[in-house]
């Protein structure tokens, strides 16, 4: 048995029904419910308001059900009736944006993944002592303006989709620069950009085995920033800022890409690392995460940011990807979901898969 991550008392109901995988309608809900579907669990969708009309373009990834809300915080008020009808919460990035971190913590229904998770990712500080810790390379981070000697990406705690960052390419361009809450002062990694999936199973011990468990790459992608992407980065920024366009990281959409074949023992040892040390410091970071970095010319990977739960960009390999193909046909992120609640619940190990 590896390590318990729900209270029985919260599980227990899911051993006598069929669970009901319910999330937001927003973000990845047409691939988790398409992939709960394929697999033959029930699907529950959280509306805010009216279930929105697009479902009924995509019959095959609607919701048996909607649960309407008029707003994403009176979820909690509901934590009966989900119980009762099986749910477990799948979280998503707007899920738990929307909902607020505390409130999200505190549902007292099955979630998928480790709640615990939340106040590591949402804490940039806290997030880089998990990545020091596992001995990840990041971006170099200055302690203060004045410590500053190259190009830099100046962001704000909690910015929301990278609204608000600052770029400069040398101390001489701070001169503009008037914070408006607290931040960090990171290196900007000149590279290339790349989102990889993985999924952590501490049931499966099959592939690359971790301490507990194993990890797998089901896809990648680099995420379109607007305006960012089409400013030419750093080189026109003097000439931008005089016109009064700043740069924004707020994501429009997502490209798939591939990574060379020889940086994939780099990467794999990376994720590694970050799963281990994950379930040292908080139980373990258990379904879909997401380590989004940075390939320099060298072809060091440099890791900016972890997300720890399914990311957007996995809505492109609805039908499986590069990689997920070599795992098994038609594997998304969201059926691996699951297909990982399904073999938990055959085993009797639900409390180590959700929180
Ligand atoms: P984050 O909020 O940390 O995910 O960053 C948002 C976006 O800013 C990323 O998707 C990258 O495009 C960019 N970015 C973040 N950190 C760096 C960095 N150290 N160097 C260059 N670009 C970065």
């Amino acid at each position: 048995m590896g390590i318990a991550l729900a209270p029985a008392a919260r599980v227990s109901a899911l051993r006598d029904r069929t669970p009901v995988v319910t999330t937001l309608c927003s973000h990845s809900s047409l691939q988790i419910f398409y992939g709960a579907r394929h697999e033959g669990l029930g699907t529950l969708g959280i509306a805010v308001g009216k279930p929105p009309r697009f479902y009924e373009a995509f019959p095959l990834a609607r919701p048996d059900r909607f649960l309407s809300l008029s707003k994403v915080t009176d979820l909690g008020r509901h934590a009966n009736t989900l119980q009762r009808e099986g749910a477990v919460v799948i979280p998503t990035g707007s899920f738990v944006e929307y909902m607020g971190p505390e409130a999200f913590d505190a549902l007292d229904v099955p979630v998928f993944g480790n709640r615990k998770v939340l106040a590591w990712e949402s804490d940039r500080e806290k997030e880089r002592q998990w990545l020091e810790k596992a001995e990840v390379p990041m971006p170099r981070k200055y302690r203060d303006l004045s410590s500053i000697d190259g190009p830099v990406i100046i962001k704000y705690h909690g910015a929301k989709g990278g609204k608000g960052f600052f770029l400069a390419k040398s101390p001489k361009e701070l001169g503009d620069f008037r914070p408006t809450g607290p931040y960090v002062i990171q290196e900007y990694v000149v590279g290339t950009r790349y989102y990889l999936h993985f999924f952590y199973s501490p049931l499966s011990e099959d592939g690359y085995r971790v301490r507990h468990g194993s990890i797998e790459l089901l896809g990648m992608d680099r995420r379109d920033e607007a305006n960012i992407d089409e400013l030419y980065k750093l080189g026109a920024q003097e000439g931008l800022r005089q016109a009064g366009i700043r740069p924004t990281f707020v994501v429009t959409g997502n490209v798939p890409v591939i990574l060379r074949e020889s940086l994939l023992p780099q990467v794999f040892d990376l994720a590694a690392r970050i799963v281990d040390t994950s379930v040292d410091l908080f139980g373990g970071m258990v379904g879909p995460f997401c380590v989004e970095g940075i390939v320099t010319e060298d072809l060091q990977f440099k890791v900016f940011e972890i997300s720890t739960r399914i990311v957007a960009g996995t809505n492109l390999f609805i039908s499986g990807s590069s990689y997920s193909d070599f795992i098994a046909p038609h594997l998304s992120t969201g059926r691996r979901i699951a297909l990982e609640l399904k073999r938990a619940r055959a085993e009797d190990r639900l409390s180590e898969v959700l929180s």
